[in-house]
């Protein structure tokens, strides 16, 4: 180890520290974001690359070139790896192993067997530009996404293309020793920009990761945490939305309620009551199409908005529905027991309140409890039954 000659070069692994920290800080309030351990580790192993090179650790040059080259790529690689794990994507073992052998492997050689710098300058950097390539392509779908992912990913590209021309560029002025190599143009313009684009990088990964948060929050805030679907101002929120535009219509709306949902509860307890909430809700999804608005009103109702649906094609989903929790063994219950549910239909008419569209779901509803349950009643049909 040596003292570094200019004590301003530990700013950068400082920083890096710092970022790591931030990135480990907000995993820890929400262990779910395992994506930002990732960044937290990238930003640790850029910084200990940066320290093995400052402070010669180890000292030989050869060592050094091959240790520090492994500690970049896997920064560069945990990098990627975070970047692809927030977006549901990830790097495979496989993918880890063959880039850091290619680098690594190509490092060594190109210092104990056949002395190259230069070959061992476009390794390192062409190496990267191209990892951080393949991640831009792979993640594509951020430049059409919100405002700091689209940042996010010109920011990425940027980085990773920088490699590539800054190194044709500027290698006609190293120098043939690895001692000139460090005060070479070179190596200074490599520092400055990779400080510059690194710290861009990773102020857009801060930011992006600060929206994450804010839109975890909205979403928690609009759902339902037992059953995961949306709650009462999360559905009043979207379903206002579609009863305004015209592009939705018509709108139709399904209120459901549990049959004797009490008596489960009475019976077979409170979790067994649960984990009937939470089977119905499941179900609910996988029969209501995509676009359909699916909220719990409290208790065991239920509310199902459906645009571009008029009360035919609503009734129908709904005796779908109806027949499916029928055949439905509940966990909880005994397997003979059958769950069944009443319903209530009403198409939306122009310029109504949402309020004036569940009353009257509502008042469907009712008539098919009324009316002996596991039933499903369309408003319009009332007056005949
Ligand atoms: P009906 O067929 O007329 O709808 O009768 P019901 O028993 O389903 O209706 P009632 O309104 O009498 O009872 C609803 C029950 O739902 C009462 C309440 O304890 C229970 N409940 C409300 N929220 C929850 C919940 O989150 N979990 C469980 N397990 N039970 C709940
Ligand atoms: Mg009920
Ligand atoms: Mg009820």
């Amino acid at each position: 180890m040596r003292a570094p000659s200019n004590p301003l070069a530990l700013i950068g692994p400082a920083i890096l520290v710092l970022f790591a920290a931030a990135f480990v800080w907000i995993w820890a309030k929400d262990r779910r974001s395992v994506h930002l351990l990732f960044y937290g580790a990238a930003a640790f192993m850029f910084c200990l690359g940066a320290l093995s090179q400052i402070l010669a650790i180890p000292q030989p040059v050869g060592a050094n070139a091959v240790i520090s080259a492994l500690i970049y790529t896997l920064s560069v690689l945990l990098l990627c790896d975070g970047m692809l794990r927030r977006s549901g994507k990830y790097l495979r073992w496989l993918e880890y192993a063959a880039c850091t052998m290619i680098i690594v492997s190509g490092i060594a050689y190109f210092y104990y067997v056949e002395r190259q710098l230069i070959v061992r300058i476009y390794l390192l950097n062409f190496g990267f530009g191209l990892v951080c390539l393949a991640t831009a392509w792979r993640l594509r779908n951020l430049r059409i996404g919100k405002p700091p992912e689209r940042i996010l990913f010109w920011i990425l590209l940027a980085f990773s293309v920088h490699f590539f021309p800054r190194t044709v560029f500027t290698v006609g002025a190293v120098a043939p020793t690895a001692d000139g190599f460090a005060s070479s143009p070179f190596w200074l313009a490599l520092q400055f920009s990779l400080a510059v684009l690194g710290a861009a990088l990773a102020l857009a990964l801060l930011t992006v990761t600060a929206a994450d948060i804010i839109e975890n929050l909205r979403r928690e805030r609009s759902l339902d945490p037992l059953t995961g679907l949306l709650n009462r101002r999360g559905f009043d929120e979207i379903a206002v939305g579609h009863l305004q535009t015209s592009r939705t219509w018509p709108v139709s709306l399904i209120a459901i309620d549990i049959d004797h949902f009490k008596k489960i509860n009475d019976s077979f307890g409170h979790a067994a009551g649960d984990a009937v909430l939470k089977t119905f809700s499941r179900l609910l999804l996988a029969t209501a199409r995509q676009v359909d608005v699916c909220g719990r009103f409290g208790g065991e109702e239920f509310l199902v908005l459906m645009p571009n649906c008029d009360g035919v094609g609503a009734q129908a989903v709904a005796e779908r529905l109806r027949t499916k929790i029928r055949m439905t063994a509940f966990d909880g219950l005994p397997v003979n027991w059958r769950a069944t549910i009443s319903i209530g239909v009403t198409e939306a008419r122009r310029g109504e309140l949402l309020s004036d569209l569940i009353t009257r779901a509502d008042e469907a509803l009712y008539h098919a409890k009324r009316s002996g349950r596991d039933r499903v009643r369309v408003y319009g049909e009332i007056a005949s039954v």
